[in-house]
């Protein structure tokens, strides 16, 4: 594709959001990404947070950060460049250990991941001795290493029910493990941060202990924030993440993953649609469905995802920067509990 053409498809996409002289230098940079990554056999995989110039221009594959792994572990490239956060880059290279991982962004962060450290999760295994422990995939490995089953915000409900146990550990995400257990028979636990329990007591919900990390991005949504929409717009579709509180998710009018909320917007006619998730995915999905209305209101962007530009991912394939590692004896631990998760399905 020349840079002409690379201009046309990204003014498709991003309409009136550049100006010509920012389109064009855009355009250049996807271009020399798309020379570098056939010159290192490298696949680039985009997490559905990623802003519309990434997305729609350099990605070979596009989704949620489980998915677009078990894409790039079926590919017979040497590189995956994975334009997402580091926990995703890790399950990546955790599924490929052969093939060399790059983040474009070395300290592309999440605040799910950060809430909770290996050590933790040992305490709460010491504490509550044989009873399994679910982990969002929003973890870093060392994390996962420690539990028995990853989930994704996809099938959570589904992995919980699969256990054979009636009490089950699920982490770090408060409000995604409230949502799956109003969808349990079991009684779940959600461990209290090991420290701050020193001095603070667990917060209790019914016969709930609930672990308090949350997405910094979607804890900010409120249902007052959809009540004044609604007053607006009578006849717009809310669709939450369930990592929204509950009560976010109960004004709702659907709760889904990512590539969920993208298929409820393909398959229904609403007049219009607000998205209650990361902004750059509202605005991919705007430029995916251009017969569509998603409304340009709620929008927060996620300060991890937003590191990731097309100046890095550039620099990543050019420098070979920033390689993901994951010790081979974590790694080996940590793929355990995502394989036992994908069998499960
Ligand atoms: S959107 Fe939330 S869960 Fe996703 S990377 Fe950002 S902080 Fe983490």
């Amino acid at each position: 594709m020349n840079i002409e053409e690379m201009t046309s498809k990204m003014k498709k996409y991003l309409r009136d959001r550049a100006t010509e002289p920012e389109l064009k230098h855009k355009a250049e940079l996807a271009c020399e990404i798309l020379r570098l990554k056939k010159e290192k056999n490298a696949v680039i995989l985009a997490h559905n947070y990623m802003s519309p110039d990434l997305y729609y221009s350099v990605a070979d594959y596009t989704g949620d950060s489980l998915e677009l792994s078990r894409k790039a572990a079926g590919t017979d490239c040497e590189v995956i460049v994975f334009c997402g956060v580091e926990f995703m880059a890790e399950t990546a290279k955790i599924l490929s250990p052969d093939k060399t991982v790059l983040i474009p962004a070395e300290k592309a962060g999440c605040s799910l991941a950060a809430g909770i450290t290996a050590e933790d999760v040992r305490q709460l295994k010491a504490r509550h001795p044989g009873v399994p422990v679910v982990t969002y995939i929003n973890t870093y490995a060392e994390v996962k290493a420690e539990c028995d089953v990853c989930c994704t915000s996809g099938n959570a409900a589904k992995v919980v029910e699969a256990l054979d146990s009636d009490t089950v550990i699920f982490l770090p995400d408060e409000y995604l493990g409230r949502n799956v257990a109003r969808r349990s028979r079991k009684q779940i636990i959600f461990p209290p941060r090991v420290e701050r329990s020193r001095t603070e007591p667990p917060t209790r919900d019914g016969n709930m202990i609930v672990w308090d990390a949350r997405c910094e991005v979607h804890e900010q949504f409120t249902p007052a924030d959809i009540a004044r929409v609604r007053a607006d717009y009578p006849d717009v579709v809310v669709l939450a993440h369930p990592e929204c509180s509950p009560e976010v998710v109960d004004a709702s009018d659907f709760a889904g993953s990512t590539s969920a909320m993208i298929r409820y917007v393909e398959e229904t006619t609403a007049s219009r649609y607000l998205l209650l998730t990361e902004s750059a995915m509202g605005e991919n999905v705007a430029a995916a469905f251009p017969d569509k209305e998603i409304l340009p209101l709620c929008r927060i962007r996620c300060p991890h995802m937003a590191l990731i530009t097309l100046e890095n991912t550039r620099d990543a394939l050019k420098y070979n920067r920033y390689i993901v590692e994951v010790p081979e004896d974590i790694r080996k631990r940590a793929a355990r509990a995502v394989e036992r998760m994908l069998t499960i399905g």
